[in-house]
C-alpha cells in the first residue's frame, strides 16, 4: 500500500484502521470497543482489551526465537558487553519480577528507576511491566534535586538504582544522590533496591530501607512470575519531559495503545522485522529509550542494542564498529550526537563495514542541513529526520521506508504518521495558514494510540498545557512549523523561541541554520535579546569545529555574512559569541531560555535540567568579554 492511502485510511476510518493494527500484538482478552471518545479530549483506545507489555516483548517470542539475541548491552565505560537471548532475558526479567514481588510491589505501585544504560535497567522496566507496576525511569545524569521532584510527584513504593554510573572513564556515584533525594523529598520514603556494579563499594547503607539486589537475585533465580493482565488504558509508565521550556510534565502512558503504536512504527517507520537488529544510542531514561531501546524492538522480535558510553570512546568510530559487529539494520540517534562526531575527523565514518546498515534516524532537535549533509556523505546512507515528543511516544512526522519510502527533503522531518491529523494554524486567529506559511503545529484530537493519556495525577495540567491554547479543542505541540504544498512539514522551533525584530517574526531555527552553514561552525544557538530600538535582536552563541578556535573573530564575521546572505539584513545577528560549549539539557537540547536570561542579565531560574555547568560559566565569561 502506498503512504497516502495508508495515512488517509488511518484518519478517515480510525477505528477500522487501528483494529487491524491491534492484531499485531497479543491480547489476553480482545478489546470490546476500539475508541472511546465520550469525554474529549481524553480518549481511550482498545477499551476492555487485556494485555501486557512484558508478555508481548518476551513470552510471545520464546517458541519461535528463544535462542535469538534480544538484548545486547555494550559499555565502553566498563568494557563489558552482555548478550542475552530472548530466553535469557525472559529468565532475568522473571527473577527481577520475583524480587519486586518479594518487596511487596504490585499492580499500580510506582517504581522509580535511576540507572545508567545497563542491562539491569531493562530488566527492571520489563519486570515492572510484567507485574503491572508503573515505572518511572529518571535519567541517571540528573542530580538529587531532580530526582526528589520526581519522587514527590510519582510517590514510588520502590526506587531501583545502581551504585554508580560512568562517564568518560570517571565513576559517577548514584547512591549518594539517591540518599540526598530521599532526604529532600516530602513524599513517604521508598525502599531502595541497589544493583551493585562494584564501581562505588563504599556507599552508605540505610538499614531497613536499602536492599541489595545480588542476594535477592540468587534467591529468586529460576522463578517464574505470572503476567498481570492489564486493561488497555491502565498506566504502564510515567516519564517526565526534558524540561527545556519549564517544569517537566509527568507523561502517563497506557498499555494497549502504546504496544499497538510501537508495533506499527517498528515495521512501517523503522523498517525492522523480527530477527533484525536496531541500535538506538539513546539513554533508557528518555522517550526514545523507552520506545526504541526497550519496548519497540522487543515487541517486534528484533535485537536491541543498548550502549553506555561516549560516542568518542574508545574512539569516534565506536558507534560504527557496533553497527558492523552486530549487523545493525536501523540506527537511531540525535542531531546532538552527530554534532559531537562532526567535531572529529570525518575519516572515522569510513573505517567500518556498514553494508548491513540501511537507515539512520535522527530525532530530538532540529536537524540542520550542514549536519544532515555531513553525515549523509560520511556514511553514505539515507538519514531520516523524525519529529516527536515525550508526550507522543512515537513519531508524529517521519518517513515510512518499511511501507513506502518517500523522498527525503532535507530540513523536514517528513510527513504525518498514521493516526495523526495535523494542522498548522495561526497563533492569534486559530485559522489554518496557507502552504509555506508559519504557524503552530497542532494535532486534531483524539490523539492516536501511543500518545499520553494524561499528565500524571493532574488532568487539569493536561488540559491547560496542551489543549488550552485555541478556541477549538486542539493539541498544541508548542512548536512552530511550516508545511509545503506536498505536506512535508518543517519545524521552526518552540513557540516561545521566536524573535521579533522590529515587527519581523524570525524563527531561531532559521537563523541557526544559516549560521551553521559557515564551515567553521560546529553548533549554534540563536536567541532574541531585548533591544530598545528594535524590540529584540538576534544574538548568536556558537561552538567551532576542532582547530577552528584560533580565528574566532573571522568566524564570527563569516557567520553574520551567512545570515545576511540567506535571510537578509533584518536577521543580522547583533552579537556573535564564540564559546567552548553550549548549555544543554541532559537530553542534549539547547537551553535557549537560559542563554536568553543570561544575555538579558536576568535570573536564569530553574537550572535543574542543565547538563554541564561549565557551559554556563563559558557563556558568562563570553558575555563579560563582549562579542
Ligand atoms: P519540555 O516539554 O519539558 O519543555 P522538551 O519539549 O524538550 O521539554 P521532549 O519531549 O524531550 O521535551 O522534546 C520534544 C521537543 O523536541 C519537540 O516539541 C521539539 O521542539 C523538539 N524536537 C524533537 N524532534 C525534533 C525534530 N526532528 N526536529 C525539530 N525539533 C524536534
Ligand atoms: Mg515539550
Amino acid at each position: 500500500m502506498n503512504y497516502e492511502d495508508f495515512h488517509r485510511r488511518s484518519i478517515e476510518q480510525p477505528e477500522a484502521f487501528w483494529a487491524e493494527q491491534a492484531a499485531a500484538i497479543h491480547w489476553r482478552t480482545p478489546p470490546q470497543r476500539i475508541l472511546d471518545y465520550d469525554r474529549p479530549p481524553f480518549r481511550r483506545w482498545f477499551v476492555g482489551g487485556q494485555t501486557n507489555l512484558c508478555f508481548n516483548a518476551l513470552d510471545r517470542h520464546l517458541d519461535e526465537r528463544g535462542e535469538q539475541l534480544a538484548l545486547v548491552a555494550i559499555s565502553s565505560e566498563t568494557g563489558q558487553t552482555r548478550e542475552l537471548s530472548y530466553r535469557q532475558l525472559h529468565a532475568e526479567v522473571n527473577t527481577f519480577a520475583a524480587v519486586l514481588k518479594s518487596l511487596d510491589v504490585g499492580r499500580g505501585d510506582r517504581v522509580v528507576i535511576y540507572m545508567p544504560n545497563m542491562a539491569e535497567a531493562v530488566f527492571a522496566m520489563l519486570a515492572c511491566a510484567r507485574i503491572g507496576a508503573v515505572h518511572s525511569v529518571v535519567f541517571g545524569g540528573f542530580a538529587a534535586h531532580n530526582l526528589a521532584l520526581r519522587i514527590d510527584d510519582a510517590r514510588p513504593k520502590l526506587l531501583i538504582c545502581a551504585d554508580a554510573g560512568m562517564r568518560g572513564g570517571k565513576v559517577i556515584p548514584y547512591k549518594p544522590l539517591v540518599d540526598a533525594a530521599c532526604a529532600e523529598a516530602a513524599a513517604p520514603p521508598p525502599r531502595v533496591l541497589v544493583v551493585n556494579r562494584g564501581l562505588d563499594p563504599d556507599h552508605d547503607w540505610v538499614p531497613g530501607r536499602d536492599v541489595d539486589y545480588a542476594p535477592l537475585r540468587e534467591r529468586h533465580a529460576g522463578a517464574t512470575v505470572e503476567v498481570e493482565w492489564l486493561e488497555s488504558n491502565e498506566p504502564s509508565y510515567l516519564l517526565y519531559t526534558s524540561g527545556t521550556t519549564g517544569k517537566p510534565k509527568g507523561v502517563q502512558r497506557d498499555v494497549g495503545g502504546y504496544a499497538v503504536a510501537l508495533a506499527l512504527s517498528m515495521w512501517a517507520i523503522y523498517d525492522i522485522r523480527a530477527g533484525q537488529v536496531m541500535f538506538s544510542t539513546s539513554d533508557v531514561g528518555w522517550a526514545v529509550g523507552h520506545s526504541y531501546n526497550v519496548y519497540g524492538p522487543l515487541i517486534a522480535g528484533a535485537t536491541s542494542v543498548l550502549y553506555e558510553g561516549l560516542p568518542t570512546n574508545p574512539d569516534p568510530g565506536v558507534w560504527w564498529s557496533i553497527c558492523e559487529r552486530y549487523g545493525v539494520r536501523t540506527m537511531f540517534s540525535s542531531p546532538t550526537g552527530i554534532r559531537v562526531l562532526k567535531k572529529q575527523d570525518a575519516a572515522w565514518l569510513k573505517k567500518h563495514d556498514l553494508s548491513q546498515l540501511q537507515w539512520l534516524f535522527l530525532a530530538g532537535e532540529p536537524l540542520d542541513e550542514p549536519t544532515a549533509n555531513w553525515i549523509t556523505d560520511g556514511i553514505g546512507k539515507p538519514i531520516i529526520d523524525n519529529y516527536w515528543q515525550t508526550e507522543t511516544g512515537w513519531p508524529v512526522l517521519a518517513l515510512m521506508p518499511g511501507l513506502d519510502m518517500k523522498p527525503v527533503r532535507v530540513g523536514s522531518p517528513g510527513l504525518p504518521m498514521p493516526g495523526y491529523r495535523l494542522r498548522v494554524i495561526d497563533e492569534a486567529s486559530g485559522e489554518d495558514v496557507g502552504p509555506n506559511q508559519k504557524g503552530v503545529l497542532v494535532i486534531v484530537p483524539p490523539l492516536p494510540p501511543g500518545c499520553l493519556s494524561t499528565v500524571w495525577n493532574d488532568d487539569a495540567r493536561f488540559l491547560s498545557s496542551y489543549f488550552g491554547h485555541f478556541k477549538e479543542l486542539l493539541y498544541s505541540s508548542l512548536d512552530w512549523a511550516v508545511r509545503d504544498e506536498d505536506g512535508y512539514t518543517f519545524i521552526l522551533g518552540r513557540t516561545d523561541d521566536v524573535i521579533n525584530v522590529a515587527g519581523h517574526r524570525l524563527g531561531t531555527r532559521e537563523i541557526e541554520e544559516s549560521v551553521s552553514a559557515h564551515p567553521a561552525v560546529a553548533e549554534a544557538a540563536v536567541i532574541g535579546v531585548r533591544d530598545e530600538l528594535k524590540g529584540q535582536v538576534p544574538v548568536v552563541f556558537a561552538t567551532l569545529k576542532a582547530g577552528g578556535q584560533a580565528d574566532a573573530a573571522a568566524a564570527a564575521a563569516g557567520m553574520r555574512q551567512c545570515v545576511v546572505e540567506q535571510l537578509g539584513a533584518v536577521a543580522r545577528p547583533a552579537r556573535v559569541y564564540v564559546v567552548g560549549a553550549l548549555p544543554k539539557t541532559r537530553s542534549g537540547k539547547l537551553l535557549r531560555r537560559l542563554l536568553q536570561a543570561l544575555a538579558e542579565d536576568r535570573d536564569p531560574g530553574d537550572l535543574s535540567t542543565l547538563d554541564d555547568p561549565g557551559a554556563l560559566d563559558e557563556v558568562q565569561r563570553a558575555l563579560q568579554r563582549g562579542a
